[in-house]
């Protein structure tokens, strides 16, 4: 299948060029490069020993996609491009709801007007708002989201779920990704966030190359455990195959469907830092610090609809992704640049 990637030089995109190359498909990636660089392309190169076609282009230019749709012929869409950080999207939230709406909207509109029916959009747990019932299945209502960035990914799959309405014969994934991390095991692809991080795993890459000089943990006081927070870390390769199964799935399908990807398991902030202390054998300055504002104690998926429905499970460890971060950010302490 040829497949159109928008967003698709960032981390998770890049990390699925990799695994639909390899499963036989023709990845094309549309990317305005807000958060990514051109040289990850010379990196995929290096690992899939292919020339990824690339298009530099804002997703919510409706001419330039018009015109990439008509040369191309897509069988499907990964729908990967937008903002992902919480607290801008707080501090900016209108920029957030146009980008975020806009890149969807603009490609289901191309959708319909080339004939593309299929379409896997990056959702996210956080659609399911503040529950204190983990796992999180996807039957369960959303309790609402809390931040302008969660509530753009739910009106997102509204906006999906109404487009399958109004076009009886499209197939849509709606895949809600729990805590992607790790990188490809190469060391020549990863995570590398504008500024300072606010998710854990770059956080403690960051303080472990030198680059920050602790790690907060937030949270010793949850019920939990040890007290910290618990969440469903899933190594971003496992992810990636998620979205090969998932355009597998829909070429045979029609409907809409909400999956999650997560692994089921919940590790604690702490069994993070004891695992990437452990694996790469080095300590991590940390520092006791409050909860942040709205965080759960605990939130971790029930996987059993994509493996029944994708025949998709994840494969990789705790350690794996501990020992994969670090090795991206060791070999790349100022990601793509130099
Ligand atoms: P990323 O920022 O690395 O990748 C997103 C890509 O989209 C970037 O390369 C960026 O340049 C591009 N982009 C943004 N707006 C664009 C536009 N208007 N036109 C063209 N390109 C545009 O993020 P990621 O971690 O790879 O996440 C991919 C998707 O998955 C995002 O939609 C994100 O919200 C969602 N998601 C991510 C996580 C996570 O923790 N990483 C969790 C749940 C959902
Ligand atoms: N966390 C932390 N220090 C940090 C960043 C995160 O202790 O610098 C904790 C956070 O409180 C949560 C877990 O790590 O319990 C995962 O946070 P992240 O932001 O990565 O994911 P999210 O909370 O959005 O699922």
């Amino acid at each position: 299948m040829k497949i159109l990637l928008a967003g698709g030089a960032g981390f998770i995109g890049s990390h699925t060029v990799v695994e639909l190359i390899q499963a036989g498909h023709e990845p094309v990636v549309v990317d305005n490069l807000y958060n990514s660089n051109r040289k990850v392309f010379e990196r995929l190169k290096a690992i899939t020993g292919k020339d990824v076609c690339f298009y530099e282009a804002d997703v919510c230019d409706a001419q330039a996609m018009d015109d990439i749709f008509a040369r191309e012929h897509f069988d499907a869409v990964i729908q990967f491009a937008g903002y992902k950080a919480v607290p801008e999207s707080v501090r900016e939230s209108v920029k957030y709801y146009r980008n975020n709406l806009d890149t969807t909207l603009t490609l289901l509109e191309c959708m319909q007007r080339h004939g593309v029916t299929r379409i896997v959009f990056s959702s996210s747990a956080t659609v399911y708002g503040p529950i204190e019932e983990s796992p999180l299945v996807e039957t369960m209502p959303s309790a609402g989201p809390t931040n302008p960035y969660a509530w753009s990914k739910y009106m997102n799959e509204v906006i999906l779920r109404d487009a399958v309405v109004s076009n009886p014969g499209w197939s849509v994934a709606l895949l809600r990704y729990f805590n992607p991390i790790g990188a490809h095991e190469s060391g020549l692809i990863g995570e590398n966030p504008l500024g300072i991080p606010n998710n854990l795993m770059p956080y403690v890459t960051q303080v472990a190359v030198g680059k920050l000089p602790h790690l907060n943990i937030n949270g010793t006081d949850f019920p939990t455990p040890d007290g910290t927070g618990v969440r469903d870390y899933i190594h971003v390769v496992d992810l990636a195959r998620g979205h090969v199964a998932a355009c597998d799935y829909l070429f045979d399908h029609t409907g809409c469907e909400v999956i999650n990807l997560g692994t089921g398991v919940g590790y604690s902030v702490m069994d993070v830092v004891n695992t990437f202390e452990r694996v790469n054998e080095l300590t991590l300055e940390k520092v006791i610090a409050p909860r942040r504002p709205g965080d759960m104690a605990s939130y971790y998926s029930d996987p059993t609809k994509a493996k029944n429905l994708l025949g998709w499970q994840t494969e990789k460890t705790l350690d794996d992704m501990c020992r994969d971060s670090w090795r991206w950010q060791k070999n790349n302490p100022n990601g793509y640049e130099d």
